[in-house]
C-alpha cells in the first residue's frame, strides 16, 4: 500500500476538481487546484493593471506572489498573500485572461516549480492541463476527463449561478471554454494534452458517485489504500 500522486488533466469545466477534491477526500490526501494558481496570478495581474506580458513587472509580480492551501470547513481554499481571494478567481475578467497568462514562459515555470514543491509530502491529487504530462510524468495515476460540451457549459453556467455570477448566458460560457481550451492546447509551452499513459474518462453520463466509484477503483489497483 502506498501514498500516490493523481493527476487529473482535461479541457475547461469536465468536472476535474470535484473528481479530485472527491478523491483526496476519500483517500485522505491533500487537493492542489493547479487552475486556482494560474487564475490566482491572472487576478493580481489585474488588480495591479499589469500586462500579460514578459518583462521586470511580471517577474516583480511573481516574486511578490505568495499562494498556499489551507483547509477551512473541510474544504480546501487558496490563500494569495495569506488572503482568500474567493469568487473573484472566477470572475468573468480572470477567465478571459487566464489562459493568456498561463501561456507566459515565467508564470509556468514559477507555479510549476511550486506545485511540485506541495507533492513533497505523499499523498496528492492535483486537477489541472498539463499535471501527468509535465508537473507530474511520474504520477501513479493519471486520468484525462472529457464530457460533451453542452454537458460543461451546463455546469459551469450552474456554478456560476450557484455562485450569485448572473453575468454569464451559456452561449457566453461555451465560448469562453471554447476559446481557452484552444489556447490551452496551442501553446507551446506545457500545451493541455492527454499523457500516452493516461486512462479516459468521459463523464458525460456519470454523476459525482459514479465517477468518483470508477476513480477509486482506479487508485486502490494502483496501490492506494483508503483510511
Ligand atoms: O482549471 P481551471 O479552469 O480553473 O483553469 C483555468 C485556466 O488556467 C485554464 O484555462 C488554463 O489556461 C490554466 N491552467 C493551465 N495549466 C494548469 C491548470 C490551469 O494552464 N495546470
Amino acid at each position: 500500500m502506498k501514498a500516490l500522486t493523481i493527476a487529473v488533466d482535461g479541457y475547461a469545466s469536465c468536472g476535474k476538481s470535484t473528481l479530485s477534491k472527491d478523491l483526496a477526500s476519500a483517500l485522505g490526501y491533500r487537493y492542489i487546484d493547479s487552475g486556482a494558481m494560474y487564475r490566482a496570478v491572472t487576478w493580481y495581474l489585474l488588480q495591479h493593471r499589469l500586462e500579460a506580458e514578459e518583462g521586470e513587472n511580471l517577474q516583480r509580480a511573481l516574486s511578490d506572489i505568495a499562494i498556499d492551501f489551507v483547509t477551512q470547513s473541510g474544504e480546501t481554499v487558496l490563500l494569495l498573500n495569506g488572503k482568500e481571494p474567493g469568487l473573484a478567481l472566477r470572475s468573468k475578467e480572470v477567465n478571459s485572461m487566464v489562459s493568456p497568462v498561463s501561456a507566459l514562459h515565467s508564470v509556468r515555470q514559477t507555479m510549476v516549480q511550486r506545485q511540485r514543491e506541495f507533492a513533497t509530502q505523499a499523498g496528492l491529487t492535483m486537477d489541472g492541463r498539463d499535471i501527468g504530462t509535465y508537473v507530474f510524468p511520474n504520477a501513479e495515476l493519471k486520468i484525462f476527463m472529457q464530457s460533451r460540451p453542452e454537458v460543461r457549459a451546463a455546469r459551469r453556467l450552474a456554478e456560476l449561478q450557484n455562485a450569485g455570477d448572473t453575468k454569464w448566458t451559456v452561449e457566453e460560457v461555451l465560448v469562453n471554454l471554447r476559446e481557452r481550451d484552444e489556447m490551452d492546447s496551442n501553446r507551446d509551452f506545457a500545451p493541455l494534452r492527454r499523457a500516452h499513459d493516461a486512462i479516459d474518462l468521459d463523464n458525460s453520463d456519470m454523476n459525482r458517485e459514479e465517477q468518483l466509484a470508477w476513480a477509486m477503483d482506479l487508485a486502490i489497483a494502483r496501490g492506494a489504500q483508503q483510511p
